[in-house]
């Protein structure tokens, strides 16, 4: 019980922290953002629009796109071939034809993204409403024209746990379940509980490394899972669930190995393992923000104090 309160606090105050960069919205701004609206074609100001810089969200001011992959489709609003990694999510349209897109740290409405028209070498089309976005001019976002995104894999039992945890850190500009470790390309879900392909459970998590560092998600995900269970975490049983640190650059194996001896220098017979990053296949759509579209809180993990 006291944990769960612990939990309720630690979830609380970091959202409201998150709640405080979000900006108030003119009329025309919640039609488009909040309630899923579409501009008028060719009424926005940034359709005709070349000026080098960054796209940030209007609503959160999260980086989006960069002035380099906006192209001239002639459609009527701006168009994007590519995304910041990690700043878009997609999910299906309600119209149950089209793909939307929205801010991956506020779930703002973007627009939608059409594949293999035909426009430019990587064939896809942002398609935004520039009431969505807000200009940034180059030198005025180091984080997002330098390209200051980190990412991050941590496998701790079932994704969704995970997952809903560490989206609540401020920094953290998005975080995906999927599958990593194993042997077939492109697993499904049902493959992966076969125990058949090697994969774990993981989240593949992107972050501002100005806002917060590696080694605070990591000591974050070494507290809410439990690091001693091996191939589980508590009912969740088979070594899909298992305990494993996916590291992208040298100086992440050496953080995850130092908080490792650390708990093991406190006792605990940690059991996480530490491997180099093979490719991450993003989960079906379904497993995607899975407590916060069931409005529910995770049965299978919570904030232990462990350092
Ligand atoms: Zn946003």
């Amino acid at each position: 019980m006291k944990k769960i309160l612990f939990l309720a606090i630690f979830v609380c105050s970091l959202s409201a922290l998150h709640a405080q960069v979000m900006k108030s919205l003119t009329p025309e701004e919640k039609r488009v953002i909040v309630d899923r609206g579409t501009e008028a074609p060719f009424s926005g100001k940034y359709y005709d629009h070349h000026e080098k810089g960054v796209y940030l969200c209007r609503q959160c001011g999260a980086p989006l796109y960069r002035s380099n992959d906006k192209f001239d489709s002639g459609c009527g609003w701006p168009s994007f071939d590519d995304e910041i990694p990690g700043a878009v999510k997609r999910r299906p349209d309600p119209d149950g034809r089209r793909t939307e897109i929205v801010c991956a740290r506020c779930g703002g409405h973007l627009g939608h993204v059409f594949a293999g028209e035909g426009f430019t070498r990587k064939n896809v089309r942002h398609c935004v409403n520039s009431v969505s976005l807000e200009f940034s001019p180059a030198d005025t976002v180091r984080e997002a024209t330098t390209g200051q995104t980190e990412t991050a894999i941590f496998a701790g039992g079932c994704f969704w746990g995970v997952e809903y945890m560490m989206e609540r850190l401020p920094g953290v500009l998005s975080v995906e379940a999927g599958y990593i470790g194993g042997r077939k390309e492109n697993p499904t879900y049902e493959e992966v509980c076969s125990h058949t392909t090697g994969h774990a459970e993981a989240v593949r998590i992107v972050f501002d490394p100005t806002k917060v560092s590696y080694e605070t998600l990591a000591r974050l995900f070494f507290e809410i899972h439990d690091p001693t269970q091996l191939n589980r975490q508590g009912p969740d049983i088979g070594d899909q669930y298992r305990s494993e640190v996916f590291y992208t650059t040298p100086e992440q194996k050496t953080i995850a190995e130092k908080l490792i001896a650390q708990l093991r220098a406190k006792g605990y017979r940690v059991v996480t393992r530490v491997s180099a990053a093979s490719t991450f296949w993003p989960a079906e759509e379904y497993h995607q923000n899975y407590y916060e579209r069931k409005g529910s809180m995770p049965y299978c993990h919570a904030y232990t104090k462990r350092f």
